[in-house]
């Protein structure tokens, strides 16, 4: 090694010891006839200086050094001087003096320095991305990430589980995205698939025998980003063999556990609370619900259904809901402006009809904007139903159970956020289970499955498939934290028949599903045992774990919402004689 300590790692135990450090120059002061330097590396910061004992000529280039230049100092250990100890620095309590100076790589002047207290903006941060990456915090990210994958690889080590690759390139899997394809040079108009999972290859492993596998798998899904999603992300990915729900569950459990104790030193208690999909929806109006706050959504249907307000009726003789959320003590800082705010945003987001709200006034009696329309016995039932009391705000949305959910669990979400009603270093986990088999795609007029295909239904729904597929629930578990989906899995299907009979709802055919699947159709009539996996997403822990709101900061080079590295400029155009080798010709088919 070029050094003898790092930048991070001396301490007043080294005295007078000559130490060599390397590293980059984070800033200088001169101070007439004294150079100091703040060297940076990884493990931290130290303090050089070049004052008169080290003569002149090495006090001239020190002067000349810039922030980002790396260099390689010679020097002692000395105590710094009474009252110039930093006590926020690791090493403050030293300095070395230096007594030589090796500028091992000049730096330009940098856009930003990584320890420059204002971010930049992040189009520059993702360009100068090894830059960027100099910063603690991201230094931090990256090492929360690497300890999170750590301790999961040695949890699954320690419970028997088989590390096993599978392809990148491959065919197409159902995950319900859309593909990021490559052209075959070898067999041209012919494409492989980048795997959106690796779910079918797990699958197979478990009719080859592995019963406990894992990966940490890259997966490719061509959708549009939201701040939480990125074209290629990590999963940790696990199938096991004769296992049921709980099975899983439990060794995820266990995981999630280990990792609160070792990254973050936090006990979870065991085991995670379970909710059904229903009871998520009817509490939370959310299938991922933050339960680190209350605020639950109550059912008042059958009190509107009673009164002569058209809003309010209607949407019950509709078959829809109306319900409502209590926001406790918020009436008088909730202007009317700010609630009108309220209802552009479920209207905007949701395609909510309107929000209807009640106060709670100081008197106990409910008041509103719609109040006149409603008796003053029927107020106070919803008072009571609503468990209001004196400074409340009530939100109501009366519209189909659907928008009534995703309403209301977005305002809930949202509120509970602003009114900060919840403690952020919070680590809430649960699951959630008994999701529907299948969802009903009005647009295209056609079942789809909710997880995916191969999906398992609860043994004692499984006659529905033939007769109300909605009623059918699926042997699939969704582990939440904090309000966000961390991770989904199933137990899947394992005989040859039934897969056929869900292929068969999903409007695929024997002979499409031979097409695609035909490989696993095969795999289940040679000895498929029983099993099931789930798969989590690496990089939304990582968000997760830090508190952080942006998945790219938990990434070591991500992609730009518009799916582009603004550091290589990918995707690029590539030459002509590449595509030739492919059999392809650009023919633009419409302007974007
Ligand atoms: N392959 C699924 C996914 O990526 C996870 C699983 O079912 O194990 O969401």
């Amino acid at each position: 090694m070029l050094r003898t300590h790092t930048c991070g790692e001396v301490r007043v135990e080294h005295l007078d010891q000559e130490v060599i450090l390397c590293g980059w120059v984070d800033s200088t002061r001169d101070h007439g006839g004294a150079v100091f330097i703040d060297l940076r590396d990884r493990y931290g910061k130290t303090q050089i200086v070049y004052g008169p004992e080290s003569g002149p000529e090495l006090v001239e280039e020190a002067g000349k050094l810039r922030s980002e230049d790396v260099v390689k100092v010679t020097g002692q250990v000395t105590h710094r001087p009474e009252g110039t100890l930093n006590d926020k620095l690791a090493t403050g309590a030293i300095e070395i003096r230096g007594t030589q100076l090796e500028v091992l790589n000049k730096s330009q002047t940098p856009p930003f320095t990584p320890s420059q207290q204002e971010l930049p903006g992040e189009d520059l941060r993702l360009k100068y991305r090894y830059l960027d990456l100099r910063r603690e915090k991201m230094q931090q990210q990256l090492l929360l990430r690497s300890q999170i994958i750590k301790v999961m690889r040695d949890y699954f080590e320690e419970h028997d589980f088989v590390d096993v690759e599978t392809p990148i390139l491959g065919r197409s899997t159902p995950e319900g995205a859309r593909d990021y394809l490559v052209p075959s040079r070898i067999h041209h108009g012919q494409f492989y698939a980048l795997p959106q999972s690796p779910q079918l290859y797990k699958q197979i492993l478990m009719v080859a025998g592995y019963d406990r596998y894992i990966q940490v798998a890259r997966c490719f899904r061509d959708e549009d980003l939201r701040a939480d999603r990125q074209p290629e992300f990590t999963q940790l990915d696990l199938e096991m063999s004769f296992v049921d729900a709980e099975d899983v569950m439990s060794m995820i459990d266990g995981l999630v556990v280990r990792v609160a104790k070792e990254v973050l030193g936090k006990e979870i208690p065991l085991p995670l609370p379970r909710m059904t999909y229903a009871e998520a929806m009817e509490r939370f109006g959310h299938d991922a619900p933050d339960l680190r706050f209350g605020m639950e959504l109550i059912d008042c249907s059958d009190l509107a259904a009673t009164t002569e307000f058209r809003v309010f009726r209607g949407a019950v003789e509709a078959g829809g809901k109306v319900r409502g959320i209590n926001v406790k003590g918020v009436a008088e800082q909730f202007s009317r402006k700010r609630i009108d705010e309220l209802t552009e945003y479920v209207k905007q987001d949701f395609s909510a009809k309107g929000l209807a709200w009640f106060r709670m006034e100081s008197d106990g009696k409910l008041w509103s904007p719609i109040s006149k329309n409603l008796t003053d016995e029927l107020l106070e039932q919803f008072a009571e139903r609503m468990e209001a009391e004196p400074g409340d705000l009530m939100l109501f949305i009366a519209d189909s159970w659907e928008v009534s959910c995703k309403a209301l669990g977005g305002l809930r979400k949202r509120l509970g956020s602003e009114l900060q009603l919840y403690d952020p270093d919070d680590l809430n986990c649960s699951w959630v289970i008994e999701f529907p088999m299948f969802d009903f795609d009005e647009e295209n007029n056609h079942w789809v499955a909710m997880h995916h295909p191969f999906t398992a239904p609860l043994a004692e729904d499984q006659a529905l498939l033939g007769s109300d597929p909605r009623a059918c629930r699926a042997q699939a578990y969704d582990l939440v934290i904090n309000g966000s989906e961390a991770g989904g899995g199933t137990i899947r299907i394992h005989d040859s028949t039934l897969q056929q009979e869900v292929f068969d709802l999903l409007g695929l055919d024997a002979t499409m599903a031979r097409e695609r699947f035909g490989f696993l159709l095969d795999a289940l009539q040679f000895g498929a045992p029983p099993h099931g996996g789930i798969a989590l997403g690496i990089d939304r822990w990582v968000m997760l774990l830090s508190g952080l709101d942006n998945i790219r900061d938990c990434i070591a080079f991500p992609k730009t919402q518009r799916a582009t590295d603004l550091m290589t400029e990918a995707p690029s155009l590539v030459d002509t004689n590449q595509l030739e080798e492919l059999n392809i010709r650009i023919v633009p088919l419409r302007d974007k």
